[in-house]
């Protein structure tokens, strides 16, 4: 008896130096690092890090930091903090080595992630789970009411912000411009919303890509300066995006007013927002972030209003990554029926 026990403990132990290998590696495309992905703090409480967008400007800011302040008041196991990042990209590599637990992350963005394409070229990132998508972006091209640019032709020559480097909005920009053949007559500019804004009115620059909820701040803080308009991407550029393989740009409508000295519709692309967490986060963790998500809509749509949007119902519309285990103990909790193709393998 007393032998097992001992053998017991020696199990114990190995599995726990095992474990502990496993996840510090922080998987194919993330770097070494000694600690595992998640702590407890001095209250023993999970220390979770959400990496959100670049700052005012930015929907993810506004939506995880309040999704990070809903998470401190009802949960009495997580301790969340909401940082500033450079968006999509690079919230998939900071997730990806476990800098981040929790991160939102465009859907196109976190399929090139997996895939090891464009900005993740040859480090596919497969410890990305989601928790689901959130709510639609649509890319919105900005130029002031006054600008000669009426088309996507027209960037040709231009100063453009394709978004920051890192950014999601940046991926997405090279994907349409390419696909409207202008990608390499833009003169490309690489700035965050705030900068693009200044630089934008004082006409520094021709035009600014954002791919963004609206009605965006990143937009507003342009036009309570100066009246702008948004450039429609045309039916051809979107029949040419689905027919190159990138099924996730739907096409949406802008309505006119939504911005000052927009007087009609634009048509555009959208990709949805995923919230995303590392794999080895564990799963009551996420099962709590999940609960406190849908269980805080109105608080969330204090912070923007797109929250309203956000719909349990459509968790998995345009989701391009798997679910985490504890996501679907909450879904399947609530009837929703997942998929297969959104359980993880492993
Ligand atoms: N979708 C944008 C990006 O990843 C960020 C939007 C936001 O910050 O709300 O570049």
């Amino acid at each position: 008896m007393k032998k097992w026990k001992g053998l017991g403990l020696l199990f114990v132990v190995v599995l726990g130096i095992v474990a502990a290998g496993c996840i510090s590696g922080g998987g194919t495309g993330g770097t070494a690092t000694s600690k595992p992905i998640v702590q407890k703090n001095d209250q023993g409480k999970w220390e979770i890090t959400i990496y959100t967008g670049s700052g005012p400007g930015s929907v993810y800011f506004a939506i995880g930091s309040m999704l990070a302040k809903v998470i401190n008041k009802k949960s009495k196991d997580i301790a969340a903090k909401a940082v500033t990042s450079g968006a999509s990209v690079a919230n998939c590599k900071a997730v990806g080595k476990g800098e981040a637990q929790v991160a939102i992350a465009q859907n196109d963005v976190t399929w090139y992630a997996w895939e090891g394409k464009f900005q993740f070229e040859g480090k596919p990132i497969k410890v990305l789970r989601a928790i689901g998508t959130l709510y639609p972006e649509p890319v919105q091209i900005v130029v002031r009411a006054d600008s000669d640019i009426k088309t996507l032709q027209d960037l040709a020559g231009k100063k453009v912000v394709v978004g920051a480097a890192g950014s999601g909005t940046a991926a997405t920009a090279e994907r349409v411009l390419k696909a409207a053949g202008v990608w390499d007559k833009v003169d490309k500019v690489y700035q965050t919303f705030e900068e693009a804004a200044q630089s934008l009115v004082l006409g520094q620059v021709d035009a600014e890509f954002t791919v963004i909820a609206y009605p965006a701040p990143a937009i507003n803080q342009i036009a309570v300066k100066v009246p702008v308009r948004i450039i429609s991407i045309p039916d051809d550029v979107i029949q040419k995006l689905h027919n190159q393989g990138y099924p996730f740009y739907v096409k949406v409508i802008i309505p006119k007013g939504t911005y000052n000295g927009m007087t009609e519709d634009a048509q555009t692309v959208a990709v949805k927002s995923t919230l995303i967490v590392h794999k080895d986060v564990p799963n009551e963790v996420v099962y709590e972030i999940t609960k406190i998500l849908y269980g805080n809509l109105d608080e969330l749509a204090k912070a923007h209003q797109v929250a309203h949007q956000i719909d349990i119902n459509h968790a998995f519309d345009g989701l391009m990554i798997p679910l985490h285990p504890g996501a679907i103990k909450y879904y399947e909790e609530h009837g929703i029926t997942v998929p297969d193709k959104f359980k993880p393998k492993e």
